[in-house]
C-alpha cells in the first residue's frame, strides 16, 4: 500500500509502497479515506527537537483520520467489516492507576499513531478495536477524520467550564481555537473575545461565534468592555505562547478557570503568587481527549447539529502533495488541512 513515511533522522517525508499492517486478535484493520494533518505532523516533518527526542523513524506518520472497516481479529465483538469508523489516537494501557480510575488520557503508558507507532497516512491502519469510535451515517469522512482535534476543542472547552451564560476568551485561533470558539458559542456562551495575530484566523474565529475577534493588543479592552471590567469567567488558552498565557492569567476574573491546552515550546516564568494564587484561579491542564466522554460530547453535539466544524476545513490535498500540504499549514494561512487519501 501506499504511505507517508518518516523515514530517516532528518527532515522530510517519503510517500512509498509498504506492506498493509497485520492486525492482533483485538485490533481492526481500517481503509482511511481522510486524514487529518496537524501541527505535530510539522513538527515530525521538520525533526526538531521534540521530534528527535521521540520518535524512531521508520514508521508511517498521522494520527487524524476516519474510514471504513476492512478486517476484524478474531476477539473483535462489536466492529464490523464495512463500519464506518474514526478513533482515538493515544492508546492506553487500560491496566495503569489513571486508566483505571477513567483518566486514561494521562495514562503514563500511551503510545500515540503516526508518533510512537505507525499512523493513518496510509490506504490502511492497524488499530485496536477498543480504540475505534463509530461515526453516524450523516457524518461525513472528513468531519469523522478531524475528531481528533475536535477532542482537543471539546475537552478544553467542556470540562469543569460550566459554560452557560459564561464569558470566555479563546486566546489562539489556530484549528484547535476556532473549533473551541464553535464549540463554546454552542454550549451557550453569553460572550466570546477571541484573539489571535493573524487577520484571516481571525475572520474563521468570528464566523464561529466569536463577538470579538482581535489582536492580542485588543484582547484587554475587548475583555474589560465585555464584563464590566472584571475579566472573563473561563479562558481558554490555545496558542502556547507565552505572552499570551501571561495575558490568559490577567484577563480571567478572580476565582475564574484557564483551561491550558497551547503548549509552550520552552520553560516559561510564571509570577505565580500574582498571575495565579491571589486571583484564587483553577488552571487545568489538557491532555487530548478524555476516554471517553470527549467523545460522547463531540458526537452529540454534531448530531444535533449545534456544532458544525465545517468552515474550519479549508485545504484539502492528495497524499501525493504532503509538501503542499505542510507548506499550506506553515503558511499561517490555513484552517484545517486534509488528505482525501482514498
Ligand atoms: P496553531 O499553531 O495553528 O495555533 C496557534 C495560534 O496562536 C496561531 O494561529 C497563532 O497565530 C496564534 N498566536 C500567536 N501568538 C499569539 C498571541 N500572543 N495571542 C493569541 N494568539 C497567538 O496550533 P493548533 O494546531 O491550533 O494547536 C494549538 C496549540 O495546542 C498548539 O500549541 C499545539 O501544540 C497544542 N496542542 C496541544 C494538545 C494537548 O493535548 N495539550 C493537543 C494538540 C495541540
Ligand atoms: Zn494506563
Amino acid at each position: 500500500m501506499k504511505a507517508l513515511v518518516k523515514e530517516s533522522r532528518a527532515p522530510g517525508f517519503v510517500l512509498k509502497e509498504v506492506p498493509v499492517p497485520t492486525i492482533r486478535a483485538d485490533e481492526v484493520l481500517i481503509k482511511v479515506r481522510r486524514a487529518g494533518v496537524c501541527g505535530t505532523d510539522v513538527h515530525i516533518h521538520d525533526w526538531d527537537a521534540w521530534a528527535s527526542g521521540r520518535c524512531k523513524p521508520s514508521f508511517t506518520v498521522g494520527h487524524e483520520f476516519a474510514g471504513e472497516v476492512a478486517e476484524v481479529g478474531s476477539l473483535v465483538t462489536d466492529v464490523t467489516i464495512g463500519d464506518r469508523v474514526t478513533a482515538e489516537g493515544h492508546i492506553v494501557c487500560g491496566r495503569c492507576h489513571l486508566c483505571r480510575t477513567g483518566n486514561g488520557h494521562v495514562c503514563p503508558n500511551t503510545k500515540i499513531i503516526g508518533v510512537d507507532r505507525d499512523g493513518c497516512f496510509a490506504e490502511f491502519i492497524a488499530m485496536p478495536a477498543s480504540n475505534v469510535w463509530h461515526l453516524d451515517d450523516n457524518i461525513p469522512f472528513e468531519i469523522g477524520g478531524i475528531h481528533d482535534p475536535m477532542g482537543n476543542a471539546f475537552h478544553t472547552a467542556l470540562h469543569d467550564t460550566n459554560l452557560p451564560g459564561k464569558t470566555v476568551l479563546v486566546t489562539g485561533c489556530g484549528p484547535i481555537g476556532i473549533f473551541a470558539v464553535g464549540i463554546a458559542k454552542a454550549a451557550g456562551a453569553s460572550h466570546i473575545v477571541a484573539s489571535d495575530v493573524n487577520p484571516k484566523r481571525l475572520e474563521l474565529a468570528r464566523a464561529m461565534g466569536a463577538k470579538s475577534a482581535v489582536h492580542p493588543s485588543e484582547a484587554e479592552a475587548a475583555v474589560r468592555a465585555a464584563t464590566d471590567g472584571l475579566g472573563v469567567d473561563v479562558v481558554l488558552e490555545m496558542s502556547g505562547v507565552p505572552a499570551a498565557i501571561h495575558q490568559a492569567f490577567k484577563l480571567v476574573r478572580v476565582g475564574g478557570r484557564v483551561q491550558m491546552l497551547g503548549i509552550p515550546s520552552n520553560p516559561m516564568d510564571v509570577d505565580f503568587a500574582t498571575e495565579v494564587i491571589f486571583k484564587g484561579i483553577t488552571v487545568y491542564g489538557v491532555v487530548g481527549r478524555r476516554m471517553y466522554d470527549t467523545w460522547i460530547q463531540i458526537t452529540q453535539f454534531l448530531r444535533s447539529g449545534q456544532f458544525d466544524p465545517t468552515p474550519v476545513i479549508t485545504h484539502r490535498f492528495p497524499l501525493e502533495q504532503h509538501a503542499e500540504a505542510i507548506a499550506a499549514i506553515k503558511s499561517g494561512e490555513a484552517g484545517k488541512v486534509i488528505f482525501e487519501v482514498a
